[in-house]
C-alpha cells in the first residue's frame, strides 16, 4: 500500500480534520508534526525523525509503543474475533480482564463495569451513584467535587470537573458543589500546607453535613489533580475523605482514569493510603494507552443494590456498543501480564531519578515557580516572575513556545497553559528521563530568557 505524502496528509487535516482542544485558527497557521509510526519510547514523524514520547501520547502509553507482547496479544485476538458484543453475550478477554481487574484494584471492588474513555467511565459512575441512592429508595441529586477537577468532557463528566478555559460555555448545565482540595488553598491563600489540608478537611467536612442525605457521591482525582496542571494531594487527604464520605453517609468516586497503572508510583493512587473508593474509574493505560478501553469498578454493595426481578428494571440500563472490546481486552490483558512483580518494585526509583533531573535541570531556572510530582506525573508552572508568581499573558504562548523548542531537540510534550507536563511511559530508562528533562530544562530557558 502506498503512503500518502507529507503534503497530501496536512492538505486533507487542514481542510477537513477538526483536532481536540486545539483553535483551529492557530492550528493550521503551523505546519504539523506528522506521526507516522512508533517504538518504544520513541514516536517517529513522516520524515523517520525520532522524539521521545515524553506524555505518553496523552498519559496513556505504559509500556512503549509496538511492545512486542501486547502486539501479539492483538494480533492473536484479531485471529479469533475483533469484536462482539457483551449486551446479552459473554466474551472470553472481558471476563478474564473483569477478574484480573478486580483482583488487582483497591479492596471491595469486584464489579467491572466497561466503556470506552474516562469520560464515560465517569458518567457510569455517575449515573451507578444516582441510581444505587434512588433503588435505596433516597434522592440525592448532587455531587461534591473538587476546585480545577477533571473528568471527562462529556455533560456529567464536565459537571463533576470545572476548569473555566475548558468549561465556560456549558455553565449552565453542570450543578455540583465544588470544594478546595489542599493545594488548591495553598496555591489561592497562600496556606502553609498542614493549614490547608487541615482547612480543605474542615471544608468538605460542613459540605457534607450541611447537605446531608442530599449528596450522591463525592468525586475526586487522588493524589494529583492532573488536567488542572499537576496538582498534588499529601496522601492523608484521600484518607481522611474517604473517613469522611463513611461518617456522612455518602459514596465515594475516585477517578484513577490518570493516575491509574503505576503513574503515582504504585499500581492505583488509592493504594498509597490503602484507600477503598465506592467507586473507581480507569481508562488511558488499561489498555497500555493501545486501544479506547475504561471501565469503572463498583463495590459488592452497590451492585447488589441493583439486583432485583426483570419486571421491577432496577438494572443498570446503560452501555456503549463498543463496551468490553475483545481486542482491547486483550492489549489490556498483555499490559497486566507486564506489571511484574519486579517491574511494579522499580517504579519508585524512576520517579526519583526524575525528581534528580528535575532538581539539576529545571529548579534553578529563573522562570520556574513551582515543579509539581508524584511517581511519573510532572507539571512545571512557568511564570513571567516566578517570585511573585505574575503568570505570562495568554498571548505570549509561553507552554507552547517550549514545546515547540522542546520538539526541535526530539521530545514531544504538551502544556497546560504555562504548565509544562512531563508523563512519560513507565518503560522510559535512566537515560531517557535524563535527555527529557535536560532538553526540557533547554527549551524552558530558551524561551523564557529570550
Ligand atoms: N479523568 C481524568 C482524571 C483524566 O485525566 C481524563 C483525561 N485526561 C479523563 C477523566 C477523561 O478521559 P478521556 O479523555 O479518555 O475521556
Amino acid at each position: 500500500m502506498t503512503q500518502p505524502t507529507y503534503e497530501q496528509i496536512v492538505e486533507w487535516d487542514h481542510s477537513h480534520l477538526w483536532h481536540p482542544f486545539t483553535q483551529m485558527q492557530e492550528w493550521v497557521g503551523e505546519p504539523p508534526l506528522v506521526v507516522a509510526s512508533g517504538d518504544g519510547n520513541y514516536l517517529i514523524d513522516t520524515d523517520g525523525r525520532r522524539y521521545l514520547d515524553g506524555v505518553s501520547s496523552l498519559w496513556c502509553n505504559v509500556h512503549g509503543h509496538r511492545h512486542p507482547k501486547i502486539d501479539a496479544a492483538i494480533r492473536a485476538q484479531l485471529d479469533r474475533v475483533a469484536h462482539t458484543t457483551l449486551l446479552g453475550l459473554a466474551s472470553p478477554p472481558s471476563a478474564e480482564l473483569a477478574a484480573r481487574l478486580a483482583a488487582i484494584a483497591p479492596a471491595g471492588l469486584n464489579r467491572v463495569f466497561y466503556s470506552d474513555a474516562g469520560a464515560t467511565a465517569v458518567e457510569v459512575a455517575l449515573k451507578l451513584a444516582l441510581q444505587y441512592w434512588r433503588l435505596r429508595g433516597e434522592t440525592r441529586p448532587r455531587f461534591v467535587a473538587l476546585t480545577e477537577g477533571y473528568h471527562g468532557d462529556t455533560l456529567g463528566a464536565m459537571s463533576v470537573g470545572f476548569s473555566v478555559p475548558f468549561h465556560r460555555f456549558y455553565e449552565p448545565l453542570l450543578p455540583v458543589e465544588r470544594v478546595p482540595a489542599p493545594y488548591a488553598l495553598e496555591r489561592e491563600d497562600g496556606l502553609a500546607p498542614a493549614d490547608a489540608l487541615a482547612r480543605a478537611l474542615e471544608v468538605m467536612e460542613s459540605t457534607l453535613a450541611n447537605a446531608r442525605g442530599a449528596i450522591a457521591a463525592v468525586v475526586l482525582e487522588p493524589l494529583m489533580q492532573g488536567a488542572a496542571g499537576m496538582w498534588p494531594q499529601p496522601p492523608s487527604y484521600l484518607a481522611e475523605v474517604r473517613a469522611l464520605t463513611r461518617r456522612y453517609d455518602t459514596l465515594l468516586i475516585c477517578d484513577e482514569v490518570a493516575t491509574g497503572f503505576g503513574r503515582t508510583g504504585r499500581m492505583f493512587a488509592c493504594d498509597h493510603t490503602d484507600t477503598s473508593p465506592d467507586l473507581l474509574t480507569v481508562g488511558k493505560g488499561l489498555s497500555g494507552g493501545y486501544l479506547p478501553l475504561a471501565a469503572t469498578l463498583a463495590s459488592d454493595e452497590i451492585f447488589e443494590v441493583f439486583l432485583g426481578p426483570y419486571e421491577d428494571y432496577t438494572a443498570f440500563f446503560h452501555g456503549h456498543t463498543f463496551t468490553g472490546n475483545a481486542l482491547a481486552c486483550a492489549a489490556a490483558l498483555a499490559n497486566l501480564d507486564l506489571f511484574t512483580p519486579a517491574m511494579l518494585a522499580a517504579l519508585p526509583a524512576k520517579g526519583e531519578t526524575l525528581s534528580r533531573a528535575l532538581a539539576t535541570h529545571v529548579a534553578p531556572l529563573a522562570h520556574v515557580g513551582e515543579i509539581r510530582q508524584r511517581g511519573t506525573m510532572i507539571g512545571i508552572e512557568l511564570y513571567q516572575d516566578a517570585v511573585r508568581r505574575i503568570p505570562y499573558e495568554a498571548t505570549a504562548r509561553t507552554g507552547h513556545r517550549v514545546i515547540r523548542a522542546a520538539r526541535e531537540r526530539g521530545l514531544i510534550v504538551r502544556p497546560l497553559g504555562d504548565v509544562i507536563i512531563l508523563m512519560p511511559p513507565l518503560s522510559i530508562t535512566n537515560d531517557e528521563s535524563t535527555r527529557l528533562v535536560a532538553g526540557v530544562a533547554e527549551a524552558i530557558a530558551e524561551v523564557t530568557d529570550a
